[in-house]
This record gives structure tokens, C-alpha cells and sequence, in this order.
């Protein structure tokens, strides 16, 4: 199997080359050549098993051929349970249940897995983020550990909360943070300038772990292909899937799923206040926009970065988009929590409004599902005053608040971020 760019102006390349890479070399974004046939009974499974099944042809002919079953074992070990709050209401898939409290937890085990198997001594992976939200603990912990690929965390001063700054400096070697004494939009132009630097881009083998990287794009297939096989089997319908929506990461991957076969029916892009995809979906212009920012933060994205591929790859059935205002998000935490007991975190939030915008007819022709992307306590500031009570950590998170921290402090400077990593 190889991988081509979006563009075509980049030679197409195994998977362990697309991983490594991130994006293609003429700027474009890695697709497969085709799909693999899936010869299985697709049996109802856990998400290492389905995983087990879908993954490895996508990394034949790659230097990662015959360790990716291993993997999957290794990366998706947690939890991942369907509920449903109320009676008539919609099904919710919790992908919360990884180590850091967010289905990034999902593309990022995978994802540092496969580089600590690609990179060895003298050939090491350096993955360099400028991240405050949900992806910079998740591949800090997925990094902690490894023999040969690390991971280096730059964060602004001051610009986030005390959870996310925990979260971020807590993990061992060969993890590092640093922060730095800038706003967010100058931690990453220090990232991309030190790309650019080809000297220390090859000393340190600098790569990227954001959400275009096909190596977290592949393995967020599973989730939603173990959750559609299990609602099939229990209800003898496909369900539908409702999908808190960034930058199309986790919605391009149910995409591909339904593609590859997976008993999956129409999806339903949830965003926010963020109004890119909505207006490409309803008068066909995309228009890249400056982001606005609201209570689902880590949707807060004007240029969704897997557009590209949604582009490119034309889905086979229905695809729709539903746009929810902050004051929609807040009426749906009280709500849900009020009629249900249930307390969803603003982005799960977004997908349950939306599974109400659905017209009567298409939500009465099937089962829904609803992707719960992060643990509500991660966003507590927002949803505790909304459902008047106070909420705890899960083991999980509790597990990462009991970590000591470790943090340096650099300026904005090249030759600062140069010194850090030789260091
Ligand atoms: C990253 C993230 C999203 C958005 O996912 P994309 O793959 O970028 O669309 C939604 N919710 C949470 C909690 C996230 O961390």
C-alpha cells in the first residue's frame, strides 16, 4: 500500500515514510491508494480487535509491516463503552477513557508507537508540538517511555490553565516541556522555524504530530467501526454518527470507515461557532476564515487542516454539517445533566445539539450515536457552574494530577529552542 498526496506533486510513499513525513512535500496531505479489501466478518470485537483487522493493510510493503497488530494491542488497552442516558435519546460513544481524558489518546499511542519503531539510535524522531489543548498530553504520555522517538512540548506563559499546564510538563524522558515566554501564535512560528532549519531538523529528526499525520488518522478508524459493528448487532440497523468536529480529524476517519465497508449511515459533522465547514456545506464555498473562540475550544478551528483530504476524497453517502452557538452549548450541558444525569463536556455537548437538528424522519430511521470526546473534567470551569455541582477526576486524570512536574523556561529565540533540545 502507498500513499499519494493530495496535490500529486509528491512521489507516493509507504506508510512508515508518510508517518514520518506528516505532510507531503508539495504541501499536499497523504491518502491511500485505494482502499483495502477487508476480508472479515467484521464480528463485533473490542477496539484492538477491530483494529487488528482494518489496520494492517495499510502498512504492507512499509517497514512497520507485521508490527501493527502488536500495536493495536499495545495503544488501545482502555475502555471505550457505548451509553445511553435517556431512554429515547441518542446512543453516546466515550472515547475519554485513554490516559489523558480525550480520544487524541487514540492517534497518539498509535502514532508514538509506530515512531519508536521506525527511528532507532542513530537514525532518532523528535516530534516537536506547540499545543495547549488535548493533543499536548496526549503525546506527552504516549511519548513517555519510548527508546528513540520523544516528543518536545512548547507552551505559552501564562495562556493556559493550571490542569493543561500540568498535563503537559508531567511525563518522563524522553518527554520535555518548555515554556516559553511568548504568546501562542509565537510558540508556533518558533516550531515551524526550527522546521525549516534543515541542521536541526536532521541532528534531532524533527517531525509533527498534528492532525493531518496519517498516523493518527488510520487508527481513529477503529473506534467508530468497533461502535457501528455493536449497534448493528443490536439493533440490526446502521447507525448513524454524530461527530464533534475541529479539524476534521476524527470525522474524515469515520469517513474512511464507512468507505472501507464499516455498518455505518449518514454522518453528521458537529461544530461550533467556527462557521468554515457549515458554509462549504451549504452554499459549496470554502473559505478559510480567522477562528473564533467559544466554549468547545478545541473546535475552535477557521481552517479545518483535513479539508483537503474531505475534498479530495469525494465520500460515497450522506455527510452533513450543524453549526451550534456557545448558548446552545450551554443549554445542552444543563439539560442533558437535568433530564439525564448525564454531564457531557462542551464538545460532546455541540454533537448533542446537533442529533436534535436532525429532521424527525432521518433520526426516526435508525440508531445514533453520539461521539463523547473528552472527559467533562477537563473542562470543568465551564460545565460545573452550569450543572451546579462539582465534578471529579477519574482515575485516569487523578493518575496525572498526582505527577510531578518538570518544566523549563525559554524565550522565543531559536538558539533557545536549539539549546533545550541538545540539552
Ligand atoms: C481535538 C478535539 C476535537 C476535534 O477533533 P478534530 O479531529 O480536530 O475534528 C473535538 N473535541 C475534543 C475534546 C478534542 O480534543
Amino acid at each position: 500500500m502507498l500513499f499519494h498526496s493530495t496535490r500529486g506533486e509528491s512521489p507516493s510513499v509507504p506508510a512508515n515514510k508518510a508517518l514520518r513525513a506528516g505532510a507531503a512535500p508539495d504541501g499536499g496531505l497523504y491518502l491511500p491508494e485505494g482502499l483495502p479489501q477487508i476480508r472479515s466478518g467484521r464480528a463485533v470485537g473490542s477496539v484492538a480487535e477491530v483494529a487488528r483487522e482494518l489496520l494492517p493493510s495499510f502498512f504492507t510493503g512499509s517497514a512497520l509491516e507485521g508490527q501493527i497488530e502488536q500495536i493495536c494491542d499495545d495503544a488501545f488497552n482502555f475502555p471505550v463503552p457505548i451509553v445511553q442516558p435517556g431512554e429515547s435519546g441518542p446512543h453516546i460513544l466515550e472515547l475519554f477513557h485513554g490516559p489523558t481524558g480525550a480520544f487524541k489518546d487514540f492517534g497518539a499511542r498509535f502514532l508514538f508507537r509506530s515512531f519508536d519503531r521506525i527511528a532507532d539510535a542513530s537514525d532518532p524522531i523528535t516530534v516537536l508540538a506547540a499545543t495547549s489543548g488535548d493533543t499536548g498530553g496526549a503525546v506527552g504520555c504516549a511519548a513517555q517511555g519510548n527508546a528513540h522517538a520523544g516528543a518536545v512540548i512548547l507552551f505559552p506563559k501564562g495562556r493556559i490553565s493550571p490542569f493543561q499546564e500540568h498535563q503537559l510538563c508531567c511525563w518522563n524522558k524522553p518527554v520535555r516541556a518548555l515554556r516559553v515566554d511568548a504568546d501562542f501564535d509565537a510558540c508556533q512560528a518558533l516550531v515551524k522555524r526550527a522546521f525549516l532549519d534543515q541542521d536541526l531538523s536532521r541532528t534531532f529528526g524533527l517531525t509533527s504530530a498534528n492532525s493531518i499525520s496519517i498516523g493518527r488518522l488510520l487508527p481513529q478508524m477503529s473506534y467508530w467501526a468497533m461502535a457501528a459493528r455493536q449497534m448493528l448487532a443490536d439493533t440490526g440497523e446502521k447507525p448513524g454518527l454524530v461527530i464533534p468536529t475541529g479539524n476534521l480529524g476524527n470525522a474524515f476517519a469515520a469517513i474512511l470507515a464507512r468507505a472501507l465497508g464499516e455498518p455505518i449511515g449518514p454522518i453528521v459533522l458537529a461544530t461550533n461557532a467556527n462557521r468554515t465547514l457549515y458554509d462549504w456545506f451549504t452554499d459549496g464555498q470554502y473559505k478559510a476564515r480567522a477562528s473564533v473562540a467559544t466554549l468547545a475550544n478545541a473546535m475552535d478551528v477557521g481552517a479545518p487542516s483535513n479539508f483537503e483530504r474531505l475534498a479530495a476524497f469525494e465520500p460515497d453517502a450522506p455527510v452533513e454539517v450543524v453549526r451550534v452557538t456557545d448558548n446552545e452549548i450551554e443549554m445542552a450541558i444543563r439539560e442533558e445533566h437535568t433530564l439525564h444525569g448525564y454531564v457531557a463536556c462542551p464538545h460532546t455537548a455541540t454533537a448533542l445539539v446537533a442529533h436534535t437538528r436532525i429532521s424527525d424522519r432521518v433520526r426516526a430511521e435508525r440508531p445514533w450515536l453520539v461521539g463523547a470526546t473528552a472527559h467533562p473534567y477537563k473542562f470543568r470551569e465551564t460545565v460545573e457552574p452550569l450543572i451546579g455541582q462539582k465534578i471529579s477526576p477519574p482515575q485516569t486524570l487523578a493518575n496525572v494530577l498526582e505527577r510531578p512536574t518538570t518544566v523549563r523556561d525559554i524565550p522565543a529565540e531559536l538558539s533557545a529552542l536549539q539549546a533545550a533540545l541538545a540539552s
